[in-house]
């Protein structure tokens, strides 16, 4: 009997365990200290910006982002509907209202086409989303925001290693947010990212996330007894320095991380050529896509939880792609985004992770392929 083949899965092991090894010898295991810094000036490298902050998780980016960029109650967010609703979320969480946009048919990020039309004088921003890492039309949404005086943010939660022309993720737009939840690409069990080449807005999202006051890191060394003062209700969103030194090693695998799962997405490619009934996801030619996820499109006439069945008793794990936001009942949004609305329904995931062997990877197509028959 074949085992099962997961949906997705991290790559962890005795480098992560050496990091974490070092954090414990220095005694610093709380959140915003010396190994979270050292993680943010190496994130710094990658994504291309001169400002990083490590936080608890992209949910608490965002909101972050939100907060420094003075979105308040009454606002409005024009938003990429189909993504993990932590976008939505962290909108509502600042009292302004998440206004959703449809995204292109192909890689499924906002379009950048039907944005003017979604904004009205309450307008703040536009938070696009990188589907499953694959970052959106940047060029088309700046010129947009720059038209109407709005500011423009990154979902990149799944983005870490991406680039649009030639760019990285996270310097894309004004901030960018991560996540290191378990499923994604690098992963600290939980974690966060937010990004930005403004040092002021990182400064003060530093002091949001750390009750609002400067983390005792910046202390360190002090002679005197400094006795700072809270002028602002802050929160916890700390990274541990545990989990910061599990991304450290993170970090080193990452270029070997984005190969395998490259050529896994190369192979599937390949594969679904041949198959019918079923079309490959599009990666453009002037962005590095990261894949995060390998999300398959199901032509219309296939029952998608039959599939999901056959699959799952053969040994493969699937799942839906992710979420049209505009659909859930927590936003009683009442416009029809009929893109996003299809592919909910349409979409498959199928395994793609960077652990996956040659033999596995032809397993998941062949099985598909017997199924779509
Ligand atoms: C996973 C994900 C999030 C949430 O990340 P957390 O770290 O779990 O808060 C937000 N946005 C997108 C697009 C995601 O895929």
């Amino acid at each position: 009997m074949n085992s099962t083949i997961a949906l997705g899965q991290p790559t962890v092991g005795d480098e992560e365990l050496q990091a974490i090894a070092k954090v414990f010898e220095s005694g610093w295991l709380s959140g915003a200290g010396p190994t979270c810094q050292e993680f943010e000036s190496r994130f710094a490298q990658i994504t291309g910006v001169s400002n990083v902050l490590a936080t608890s998780n992209c949910g608490a980016s965002l909101f972050l982002g939100l907060k420094v960029l003075g979105v308040k109650p009454g606002d409005e967010v024009i938003v990429g509907d189909y993504t993990f609703p932590a976008t939505g979320h962290s909108v509502v969480w600042t009292g302004a209202t998440p206004v959703f946009v449809d995204i292109r048919p192909d890689i499924w990020s906002i379009d950048p086409a039907q944005v003017e039309a979604a904004i009205t004088p309450r307008t703040v921003g536009i938070l696009a989303v990188d589907v499953f890492g694959q970052p959106a039309d940047y060029d088309e949404l700046r010129k947009i925001a720059d038209k109407h005086g709005l500011w423009l943010m990154e979902d990149g939660a799944c983005s870490a290693g991406a680039t649009y022309k030639g760019r990285p993720a996270g310097s894309l737009a004004d901030i960018a947010t991560f996540s290191f939840h378990g499923r994604k690409g690098i992963t600290a069990g939980e974690g966060g990212a937010l990004t930005t080449d403004n040092a002021e807005l990182t400064e003060h999202a530093r002091k949001l996330h750390t009750y609002g006051i400067a983390p005792t890191v910046t202390r360190e060394g002090s002679t005197d007894l400094p006795q700072p003062s809270f002028d602002e209700a802050g929160y916890n969103y700390r990274l541990s320095d545990v989990a910061a030194a599990m991304m450290l090693a993170q970090l080193d695998r990452l270029p070997t991380l984005l190969n395998n799962r490259r050529a896994v997405a190369a192979y599937y490619h390949e594969r679904l050529k041949s198959i019918d009934r079923v079309s490959a996801p599009v990666a453009l030619d002037d962005r590095e896509h990261p894949w995060q996820s390998y999300v398959v499109t199901l032509d219309p006439d296939v029952d998608r939880g039959q599939l999901a069945t056959y699959l799952k008793t053969h040994g493969i794990q699937c799942n839906f792609g992710t979420y049209a936001s505009h659909l859930q009942p927590v936003y009683t949004f009442d416009r029809s985004l009929p893109v996003s609305a299809d592919l909910f329904k349409r979409h498959l995931a199928i395994p793609m992770h960077a652990n996956l062997t040659e033999i596995e990877t032809e397993r998941v197509m062949d099985v598909l392929a017997v199924a779509l028959k």
